[in-house]
Protein backbone atom coordinates (compact mmCIF):
# COMPACT_ATOMS: atom_id res chain seq x y z
CA UNK A 1 0.00 0.00 0.00
CA UNK A 2 1.19 3.26 -0.67
CA UNK A 3 1.86 6.03 2.03
CA UNK A 4 1.52 9.89 1.10
CA UNK A 5 3.87 12.27 2.36
CA UNK A 6 4.18 15.93 2.41
CA UNK A 7 7.04 17.60 3.79
CA UNK A 8 10.28 19.75 4.34
CA UNK A 9 12.65 19.06 1.00
CA UNK A 10 15.36 21.33 1.76
CA UNK A 11 19.08 22.64 1.97
CA UNK A 12 20.60 22.59 5.49
CA UNK A 13 24.12 23.34 7.06
CA UNK A 14 25.05 20.95 9.90
CA UNK A 15 27.71 21.10 12.54
CA UNK A 16 28.37 18.93 15.06
CA UNK A 17 31.25 17.96 16.95
CA UNK A 18 32.14 15.32 14.15
CA UNK A 19 32.85 17.99 11.44
CA UNK A 20 30.79 20.24 9.30
CA UNK A 21 28.96 20.45 6.18
CA UNK A 22 27.96 23.30 4.51
CA UNK A 23 25.12 22.27 1.97
CA UNK A 24 23.60 18.86 1.79
CA UNK A 25 20.54 17.84 1.04
CA UNK A 26 17.85 17.52 3.49
CA UNK A 27 14.50 18.41 4.93
CA UNK A 28 11.95 16.04 6.91
CA UNK A 29 9.97 14.37 3.73
CA UNK A 30 13.29 13.22 2.32
CA UNK A 31 14.52 11.74 6.01
CA UNK A 32 11.11 10.09 5.88
CA UNK A 33 10.42 9.08 2.16
CA UNK A 34 13.83 7.24 1.82
CA UNK A 35 13.42 5.38 5.13
CA UNK A 36 9.77 4.32 4.29
CA UNK A 37 10.68 3.54 0.72
CA UNK A 38 11.93 0.15 2.11
CA UNK A 39 8.93 -0.96 2.93
CA UNK A 40 6.23 0.76 0.50
CA UNK A 41 5.87 2.70 -2.15
CA UNK A 42 6.22 6.64 -0.88
CA UNK A 43 4.13 9.50 -2.49
CA UNK A 44 6.25 12.94 -2.08
CA UNK A 45 4.36 16.25 -1.67
CA UNK A 46 6.91 19.12 -1.29
CA UNK A 47 8.40 22.18 -3.44
CA UNK A 48 11.95 23.24 -4.45
CA UNK A 49 13.31 26.18 -5.67
CA UNK A 50 15.66 26.00 -9.14
CA UNK A 51 18.60 26.04 -7.49
CA UNK A 52 17.78 22.35 -6.36
CA UNK A 53 19.65 20.03 -9.17
CA UNK A 54 18.73 16.47 -10.97
CA UNK A 55 22.03 15.62 -8.91
CA UNK A 56 20.30 16.85 -5.72
CA UNK A 57 16.97 14.84 -6.76
CA UNK A 58 18.95 11.72 -7.56
CA UNK A 59 18.69 11.32 -3.58
CA UNK A 60 14.88 9.74 -4.66
CA UNK A 61 15.86 7.86 -7.35
CA UNK A 62 15.98 3.80 -7.94
CA UNK A 63 13.65 3.75 -4.83
CA UNK A 64 9.98 3.43 -4.67
CA UNK A 65 9.70 6.91 -4.23
CA UNK A 66 6.81 8.80 -6.75
CA UNK A 67 8.51 12.59 -7.01
CA UNK A 68 5.31 13.37 -9.31
CA UNK A 69 4.06 15.75 -6.44
CA UNK A 70 7.39 17.40 -6.57
CA UNK A 71 7.05 20.56 -7.69
CA UNK A 72 9.41 23.19 -8.79
CA UNK A 73 9.35 26.86 -8.13
CA UNK A 74 11.61 29.96 -9.01
CA UNK A 75 13.72 31.32 -6.12
CA UNK A 76 15.56 29.10 -3.21
CA UNK A 77 14.82 25.87 -1.51
CA UNK A 78 13.68 25.93 2.44
CA UNK A 79 17.32 25.95 4.03
CA UNK A 80 17.56 24.90 7.75
CA UNK A 81 21.04 25.15 9.51
CA UNK A 82 21.73 23.50 12.81
CA UNK A 83 24.88 23.49 15.19
CA UNK A 84 24.48 20.24 17.65
CA UNK A 85 26.69 20.34 21.67
CA UNK A 86 29.26 18.20 22.23
CA UNK A 87 27.26 14.73 23.27
CA UNK A 88 24.82 15.49 20.72
CA UNK A 89 22.40 16.11 22.98
CA UNK A 90 21.44 19.53 22.25
CA UNK A 91 20.33 21.39 19.25
CA UNK A 92 20.43 24.70 18.16
CA UNK A 93 18.94 26.29 15.35
CA UNK A 94 21.00 28.79 13.78
CA UNK A 95 18.84 29.49 10.31
CA UNK A 96 15.28 28.75 9.18
CA UNK A 97 14.27 30.14 5.72
CA UNK A 98 10.91 29.02 4.40
CA UNK A 99 12.18 30.38 0.80
CA UNK A 100 9.47 28.73 -1.65
CA UNK A 101 7.64 27.11 1.03
CA UNK A 102 6.55 30.43 2.03
CA UNK A 103 4.09 30.48 -0.85
CA UNK A 104 3.32 26.62 -1.33
CA UNK A 105 0.24 25.50 -2.33
CA UNK A 106 0.26 21.95 -2.86
CA UNK A 107 -1.85 20.36 -5.21
CA UNK A 108 -2.44 16.36 -5.19
CA UNK A 109 -1.99 14.94 -8.31
CA UNK A 110 -4.96 13.00 -8.97
CA UNK A 111 -3.31 9.30 -8.34
CA UNK A 112 -2.47 10.28 -4.64
CA UNK A 113 -4.98 11.21 -3.98
CA UNK A 114 -7.31 8.10 -3.05
CA UNK A 115 -3.89 7.72 -0.14
CA UNK A 116 -4.99 5.68 2.48
CA UNK A 117 -1.78 6.09 4.65
CA UNK A 118 -1.21 9.37 5.16
CA UNK A 119 2.39 10.94 6.91
CA UNK A 120 1.91 15.06 8.07
CA UNK A 121 5.75 15.50 8.08
CA UNK A 122 7.01 18.55 9.83
CA UNK A 123 5.75 21.83 7.65
CA UNK A 124 3.13 24.36 8.56
CA UNK A 125 0.14 23.04 9.16
CA UNK A 126 -2.19 24.79 7.37
CA UNK A 127 0.08 23.27 4.57
CA UNK A 128 -0.27 19.95 6.29
CA UNK A 129 -4.18 20.36 6.92
CA UNK A 130 -4.54 21.13 3.00
CA UNK A 131 -2.95 18.13 1.95
CA UNK A 132 -4.87 15.99 4.01
CA UNK A 133 -8.49 17.83 2.24
CA UNK A 134 -7.24 16.84 -1.35
CA UNK A 135 -7.17 13.07 -0.37
CA UNK A 136 -10.64 11.13 -0.89
CA UNK A 137 -12.58 9.08 1.54
CA UNK A 138 -11.42 8.84 4.98
CA UNK A 139 -7.62 7.50 4.86
CA UNK A 140 -7.02 4.63 6.85
CA UNK A 141 -4.08 6.14 8.99
CA UNK A 142 -3.47 9.75 9.18
CA UNK A 143 0.04 10.60 11.33
CA UNK A 144 1.81 14.30 12.15
CA UNK A 145 4.72 15.38 13.46
CA UNK A 146 5.97 18.75 13.99
CA UNK A 147 8.01 21.02 15.93
CA UNK A 148 8.19 23.60 18.22
CA UNK A 149 8.73 26.19 15.30
CA UNK A 150 5.34 25.36 14.84
CA UNK A 151 4.19 25.33 18.23
CA UNK A 152 4.97 28.60 19.02
CA UNK A 153 3.98 30.35 16.04
CA UNK A 154 0.79 28.80 14.51
CA UNK A 155 -0.66 27.46 17.76
CA UNK A 156 -4.72 27.36 16.18
CA UNK A 157 -3.75 26.36 12.90
CA UNK A 158 -1.80 23.22 14.73
CA UNK A 159 -4.61 22.34 16.95
CA UNK A 160 -7.17 22.57 13.81
CA UNK A 161 -5.08 20.19 11.57
CA UNK A 162 -5.05 17.83 15.23
CA UNK A 163 -8.16 17.14 14.70
CA UNK A 164 -8.01 15.00 11.69
CA UNK A 165 -4.47 12.71 13.24
CA UNK A 166 -4.63 9.60 14.16
CA UNK A 167 -0.96 9.18 15.24
CA UNK A 168 0.88 12.44 16.77
CA UNK A 169 4.90 11.71 16.54
CA UNK A 170 6.77 14.32 18.33
CA UNK A 171 9.54 14.67 20.18
CA UNK A 172 9.66 14.40 24.16
CA UNK A 173 10.13 18.21 24.63
CA UNK A 174 7.45 18.94 21.84
CA UNK A 175 5.17 16.98 23.74
CA UNK A 176 5.64 18.18 26.72
CA UNK A 177 5.48 21.61 25.31
CA UNK A 178 2.31 21.06 23.45
CA UNK A 179 0.54 19.80 26.24
CA UNK A 180 1.99 21.70 28.97
CA UNK A 181 2.43 18.83 30.68
CA UNK A 182 5.87 17.50 31.72
CA UNK A 183 4.96 13.69 32.66
CA UNK A 184 4.54 12.07 29.63
CA UNK A 185 2.06 9.96 30.42
CA UNK A 186 -0.32 12.97 31.50
CA UNK A 187 0.71 14.91 28.19
CA UNK A 188 -0.59 11.70 26.32
CA UNK A 189 -4.02 11.99 27.97
CA UNK A 190 -4.11 15.83 26.94
CA UNK A 191 -3.06 14.90 23.92
CA UNK A 192 -5.64 12.68 23.36
CA UNK A 193 -8.27 15.31 24.11
CA UNK A 194 -7.19 17.17 21.02
CA UNK A 195 -7.82 14.53 18.28
CA UNK A 196 -4.89 12.08 18.37
CA UNK A 197 -5.81 8.48 19.55
CA UNK A 198 -1.74 7.16 19.59
CA UNK A 199 1.17 9.44 20.43
CA UNK A 200 4.39 8.13 19.34
CA UNK A 201 7.47 10.22 21.40
CA UNK A 202 10.71 10.35 20.30
CA UNK A 203 13.14 10.49 23.21
CA UNK A 204 16.18 10.66 21.40
CA UNK A 205 19.49 8.43 22.88
CA UNK A 206 16.51 7.37 25.43
CA UNK A 207 14.53 5.24 22.11
CA UNK A 208 10.71 6.08 22.19
CA UNK A 209 7.60 5.56 23.47
CA UNK A 210 3.98 4.63 22.23
CA UNK A 211 0.80 5.43 24.39
CA UNK A 212 -2.70 4.66 23.33
CA UNK A 213 -5.71 3.39 25.16
CA UNK A 214 -3.80 -0.33 25.35
CA UNK A 215 -1.30 1.17 27.08
CA UNK A 216 2.70 1.79 27.02
CA UNK A 217 5.25 0.39 24.47
CA UNK A 218 8.75 1.27 24.95
CA UNK A 219 11.71 0.59 22.47
CA UNK A 220 15.70 1.49 22.93
CA UNK A 221 17.71 3.48 20.76
CA UNK A 222 20.09 1.14 19.40
CA UNK A 223 23.40 1.72 21.69
CA UNK A 224 26.30 2.84 18.91
CA UNK A 225 29.46 3.88 19.93
CA UNK A 226 29.99 6.85 17.62
CA UNK A 227 26.62 8.46 16.19
CA UNK A 228 27.58 11.40 14.05
CA UNK A 229 24.95 13.43 13.14
CA UNK A 230 21.34 13.01 14.76
CA UNK A 231 19.65 15.20 11.95
CA UNK A 232 16.93 13.49 10.23
CA UNK A 233 16.72 10.51 12.98
CA UNK A 234 13.50 11.62 14.18
CA UNK A 235 11.95 11.76 10.04
CA UNK A 236 13.67 8.20 9.48
CA UNK A 237 12.00 6.89 12.92
CA UNK A 238 9.00 8.54 11.41
CA UNK A 239 9.98 7.09 7.92
CA UNK A 240 10.31 3.23 9.17
CA UNK A 241 7.56 3.41 11.42
CA UNK A 242 4.48 4.76 8.67
CA UNK A 243 6.61 2.78 6.05
CA UNK A 244 6.42 -0.20 8.00
CA UNK A 245 2.81 0.15 8.82
CA UNK A 246 1.58 1.04 5.16
CA UNK A 247 3.63 -2.11 3.67
CA UNK A 248 1.81 -4.41 6.13
CA UNK A 249 -1.26 -3.09 5.86
CA UNK A 250 -1.80 -3.76 9.60
CA UNK A 251 -2.36 -0.98 12.71
CA UNK A 252 -3.06 -3.57 15.63
CA UNK A 253 -0.77 -3.71 18.71
CA UNK A 254 1.60 -6.31 17.23
CA UNK A 255 1.46 -4.49 14.35
CA UNK A 256 3.13 -0.68 15.99
CA UNK A 257 5.05 -2.71 18.22
CA UNK A 258 6.80 -3.78 14.99
CA UNK A 259 6.83 -0.59 13.61
CA UNK A 260 8.24 0.90 16.59
CA UNK A 261 11.15 -1.09 16.30
CA UNK A 262 11.78 -0.58 12.37
CA UNK A 263 10.96 3.59 13.41
CA UNK A 264 14.43 2.95 15.96
CA UNK A 265 16.38 0.75 13.47
CA UNK A 266 15.95 3.75 10.36
CA UNK A 267 16.66 6.20 12.90
CA UNK A 268 19.78 4.91 14.27
CA UNK A 269 20.92 4.45 10.53
CA UNK A 270 20.49 7.65 10.16
CA UNK A 271 23.04 9.16 12.82
CA UNK A 272 26.07 7.16 11.70
CA UNK A 273 26.63 9.35 9.01
CA UNK A 274 26.31 13.32 8.39
CA UNK A 275 23.01 14.27 6.48
CA UNK A 276 21.09 11.21 5.23
CA UNK A 277 24.36 9.50 3.46
CA UNK A 278 24.03 6.38 5.72
CA UNK A 279 20.57 5.97 4.51
CA UNK A 280 21.46 6.57 1.18
CA UNK A 281 23.74 3.45 1.22
CA UNK A 282 21.34 1.10 3.17
CA UNK A 283 20.53 -2.22 2.52
CA UNK A 284 17.00 -3.60 3.20
CA UNK A 285 19.02 -7.10 4.51
CA UNK A 286 21.01 -4.62 7.37
CA UNK A 287 17.49 -3.21 8.49
CA UNK A 288 16.42 -6.78 9.29
CA UNK A 289 19.33 -7.54 10.63
CA UNK A 290 19.45 -4.45 12.88
CA UNK A 291 15.69 -5.27 13.70
CA UNK A 292 16.94 -8.95 14.84
CA UNK A 293 19.39 -7.61 17.37
CA UNK A 294 17.23 -5.25 18.60
CA UNK A 295 14.95 -8.02 19.44
CA UNK A 296 17.87 -9.64 20.97
CA UNK A 297 18.99 -6.57 23.15
CA UNK A 298 15.56 -6.27 24.68
CA UNK A 299 14.55 -10.35 25.40
CA UNK A 300 14.68 -11.71 28.88
CA UNK A 301 13.07 -14.52 30.70
CA UNK A 302 11.37 -13.72 33.97
P1 LIG B 1 14.90 16.31 12.69
O1 LIG B 1 16.37 16.19 12.96
O2 LIG B 1 14.24 14.97 12.57
O3 LIG B 1 14.22 17.23 13.61
O4 LIG B 1 14.75 16.95 11.24
C1 LIG B 1 15.71 17.74 10.64
C2 LIG B 1 15.21 18.18 9.28
O5 LIG B 1 14.05 19.00 9.44
C3 LIG B 1 16.23 19.00 8.56
O6 LIG B 1 16.67 18.28 7.41
C4 LIG B 1 15.54 20.31 8.21
O7 LIG B 1 15.70 20.67 6.86
C5 LIG B 1 14.09 20.08 8.56
N1 LIG B 1 13.49 21.23 9.26
C6 LIG B 1 14.06 21.99 10.22
N2 LIG B 1 13.22 22.96 10.63
C7 LIG B 1 12.07 22.82 9.91
C8 LIG B 1 10.80 23.52 9.86
N3 LIG B 1 10.55 24.58 10.65
N4 LIG B 1 9.88 23.08 9.00
C9 LIG B 1 10.12 22.01 8.21
N5 LIG B 1 11.28 21.31 8.19
C10 LIG B 1 12.25 21.70 9.03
Amino acid sequence: MSLLVVGSVAFDAIESPYGKVERIVGGAATYFAVAASFFTHVNLVAIVGDDFTEKDEAIFRGRKIDTLGLERAPGKSFFWSGKYSEFLNERLTLITELNVFADFNPQLPEKFRNARHVFLANIAPDLQRSVLKQVKGTPKLVALDTMNYWIESTPAELRETLKHVDILVINDSETRQLSNEHNLLCAARHIFKMGPSTLVVKRGEYGAMLVDRRGVFCVPAFPLEEPHDPTGAGDSFAGGFMGYLAGCGRSNDAALRRAMVYGSVLGSFAVEEFGPERLRKLKLQEIHARARHFSKLTQFTL
